[in-house]
């Protein structure tokens, strides 16, 4: 087992010093110079999906950030919590690099991070090193007077990405053109909204709005039993893959899941098919997840008798179907930390956190499903460099990368999360 972390191993291939093969050499840059790029996420999994218009774009990193060392921005980000003492908390989301998660005062899941936010209400900044979406939500869930800081502003998440407020009300609305407004005999509306955690607080908003709720990929059955007791259909966006494999799960065919391809006259649907279902699934999906596939499940189980696949419901269907296992990143984690034998795990999810498992549980052989070292493109975009630069501002007195929800979302978005909240505390 290796225990160079994601970089490191980065690093190495691109050198020639590694066999091991990288989606991207040009991963080993700092992400300033794939910040520069104008159309695509940047290196790694996400980097053939576009970058909508208007997404924020980060401003040029002063070159003493860039030309430091690791040990330097190191050494310079302890120096500025030290400072910042109880000012500052450091979110750390499981997908980040290990060089940013070592100086995180909590590690987590998007939710698990927002929460522990919200319990600091000393601090006056929440410097979140994940993607633009969890930010929104520890604003949202956060104090007023607390600044949320997403550390690079281009950090966003092309799933996310997949699914804006115009493009979800002009489907809305053709969704209520065809089933109108009237409940069933038993009082459930056509159809609820329900938005995964890693879409917009836009987004989160309209489901406030219009009789609908957040899911988690930990919550995402129960959140669809309370919109099924209350609604006929479920709107789900922007993941159809969470949408699908959790649906299937609950005993829903297939055959009532069409997906909505935005810009088609009715997602490039029959009227019928869409009276006719059960869930209609937003066409997006995480560009990570669909790395993953039946023949590396195959490799696994021909490779290693006994082994345990595990993956997250972000993947496609028959991947789902095809592994043992399939959960949130907290429960992989629990998964494994509940392995009182020593075991082979094969796990499909992001491969920060699968490398962290590793080193973490020695005693068992983990590896992640995807032979191509191939981090999340967007989450790397958050450098210890960056991560420097805020705490300095901070340091200086300075908030630099704030993010902020307006009021009106924010309290239609915090409506949506109760409801989940309420449908079940997490
Ligand atoms: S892993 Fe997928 S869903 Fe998560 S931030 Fe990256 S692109 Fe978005």
């Amino acid at each position: 087992m290796t225990t160079a972390s994601v970089n490191e191993r980065i690093q190495l291939i691109v050198k020639g010093a590694s066999s091991e093969s990288t989606c991207s050499p040009s991963l080993a840059d700092g992400p300033w110079e794939f910040d520069k790029g104008p159309v695509a996420y940047g290196p790694g999994a996400s980097s053939s999906d576009l970058i909508p218009t208007g997404s924020p774009r980060q401003g040029a990193l002063p070159a003493e950030y860039k030309s430091a060392t690791e040990q330097e921005l190191n050494d310079r980000i302890v120096a500025a919590k030290k400072t910042l003492g109880d000012k500052v908390v450091v979110l750390g989301h499981f997908y980040q690099r290990e060089e940013v998660v070592v100086h995180a005062d909590y590690l987590g899941d998007s939710f698990q991070l927002a929460n522990a936010a919200k319990a600091h209400t000393e601090a006056e900044a929440i410097v979140f090193c994940g993607v633009h979406f969890m930010a929104e939500t520890a604003d949202i869930l956060s104090e007023s007077n607390q600044a949320v800081i997403l550390p690079n502003l281009a950090a966003g998440c092309s799933m996310a990405d997949m699914a804006n407020i115009d493009s979800v009300t002009e489907c809305w609305e053709q969704l209520e053109d065809l089933y109108g407004s009237e409940p069933d005999e038993h009082g459930r509306v056509p159809v609820i909204p329900v938005t995964y955690m890693n879409s917009s607080a836009a987004l989160k908003a309209f489901c406030g709005e219009h009789g609908g709720i957040v899911c988690t990929s930990s919550n995402a059955e129960i959140v669809l039993k309370w919109a099924f007791e209350r609604g006929q259909r479920v709107l789900f966006f922007p993941d159809q893959h969470l949408g699908r494999n959790t649906a299937k799960a609950m005993g829903i065919s297939t055959d009532l899941m069409p997906l909505w391809h935005g810009r088609k006259p009715l997602g490039g649907n029959t009227a019928q098919v869409l009276a006719d279902a059960k869930v209609v699934l937003w066409n997006g999906f995480c560009s990570v997840h669909k790395r993953f596939n039946v023949g590396q499940i195959e490799k696994a189980r021909a490779e290693f008798d006994g082994v345990r696949v595990i993956v997250h419901p972000e993947c496609p269907m028959e991947v789902v179907d095809a592994a043992d296992e399939a959960g949130s990143t907290d429960y992989i984690r629990k998964a494994v930390a509940a392995a009182t034998e020593p075991t082979t795990f094969a796990i499909g999810t992001e491969i920060n956190m699968v490398q962290r498992l590793a080193a973490e549980y020695p005693q068992h052989n983990i590896f992640c499903l995807d032979p191509v070292v191939c981090p999340c493109s967007t989450m790397y975009r958050i450098h210890p460099g960056y991560l420097a630069w805020v705490l300095e501002r901070l340091v200086a007195g300075e908030v630099v990368n704030q993010i902020s929800v307006s009021a009106d979302v924010a309290a239609n978005a915090k409506i949506a999360l109760e409801r989940m909240l309420a449908a079940k505390p997490l």
